[in-house]
């Protein structure tokens, strides 16, 4: 025998006893039955609930059920922007043979909301976030991965690893025909560690080498051409049929996951973006100067936005963030905050 923690939550419809203990019991029955749970073993059971439940103890419940020989608590739980009102959470510690990734938390009534990670196990829930270089998708993407336990997909990684391949065998990237004709050699493969991706380019790691500037210029010339579009759109649309994920690029809204259950499209002026970009350069004590930088995404900007194939625009339905002026913070709690409302 084990000794698990099993949790959840539920909301109630009013603030009256007898829904309180109604919604308890729903609760409490659920986590028992789903997952194989004798009352016996229960060593204790903590409640808590919102501010706005103040007519009984969802404790009361455990007596109705015929839970009486183990330590029972309820508390008040903190008000936090954001939490979801009249809702009763709960954590069963018990004993019971069971491994711990097949415990079954359980969450009723809305209260899913409050775990995306559990209430979405890879049920394929997409989020798509685009935008220009230096808006700030990967950051906040691998913010919100670690949160939600999503995965996160680089697709601009997909892109630059082509590019490494070519600037390495002297393949030139204007020429569709030529790289075209390389790419049956060029084999890409994701690995997520920590829920973040690792890219390799015929099995060496290469994550870290894409991060050059000369490999951000060439990418985009890269990324107009059909049959490299084409190879990587599979790749794409199969990494997010099996997994939650956050997609970034340039078309994720608009072309590979058009059915994105969120789309996003963040921006921010193009002097902030400079000024990012160049932080990250001398976090890496990489030399710069800030006008050729600046220069350099604004190119790459024109590139992506007036290229003929999928070129970089917001999907219609998708939200836009202009980021200039907020903390990353900021904008990964929004997204969060998007995210969770669109949680059936
Ligand atoms: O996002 P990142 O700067 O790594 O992307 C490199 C280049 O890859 C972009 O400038 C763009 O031309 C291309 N790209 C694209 N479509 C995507 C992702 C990236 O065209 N979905």
């Amino acid at each position: 025998m084990n000794i698990c923690s099993i949790r959840g939550a539920i909301t109630i419809e009013e603030n009256t006893k007898e829904n309180i203990i109604k919604n308890a019991e729903i609760l409490l029955n659920e986590i028992i039955e789903k997952n194989g749970i004798n009352k016996e073993d229960i060593i204790n059971i903590i409640f808590s609930a919102t501010k706005d439940i103040t007519k009984a103890y969802p404790a009361i419940a455990t007596r109705n059920m015929g839970i009486t020989d183990c330590a029972i608590m309820c508390m008040q739980e903190m008000d936090i922007e954001f939490s979801l009102p009249m809702c009763i959470r709960v954590m069963i510690t018990v004993n019971l043979d069971i491994k711990k990734q097949d415990i079954k938390h359980i969450y009723l009534k809305g209260a899913k909301k409050l775990r995306p990670d559990i209430a979405l196990k890879n049920t394929g829930f997409a989020v798509a976030i685009d935008g220009p270089a230096g808006s700030g998708k990967s950051t906040v993407s691998k913010i919100i991965c670690k949160e939600l336990n999503f995965i996160y997909v680089d697709t601009g990684a997909m892109f630059r690893t082509i590019t490494l391949y070519c600037l390495q065998n002297d393949i030139d990237c204007n020429n569709k025909d030529e790289v075209t004709k390389e790419l049956k050699n060029i084999n890409i493969s994701l690995d997520f560690e920590n829920g973040i991706q690792q890219i390799y380019l015929n099995n060496e790691n290469v994550t870290d080498k894409i991060r050059t500037q000369e490999i951000a210029k060439n990418a985009s010339i890269i990324a107009q051409i059909p049959s490299v579009r084409e190879k990587l759109l599979n790749m794409q649309r199969k990494i997010a049929k099996d997994s939650n994920v956050i997609m970034d690029g340039r078309d994720i809204g608009t072309n590979v996951l058009p059915n994105a259950n969120v789309k996003i499209y963040l921006d921010a002026d193009i002097d902030e973006r400079a000024k990012r970009r160049c932080e990250e350069l001398s976090l890496k004590n990489e030399k710069f100067e800030y006008d050729k930088v600046r220069q350099g995404i604004i190119d790459r900007d024109n590139a992506d936005k007036n290229r003929e194939i999928v070129p970089l625009k917001k999907a219609d339905n998708a939200i836009t963030i202009n980021t200039t002026n907020l903390s990353i913070y900021e904008v990964s709690d929004y997204i969060i905050k998007i995210i969770k409302e669109n949680i059936k």
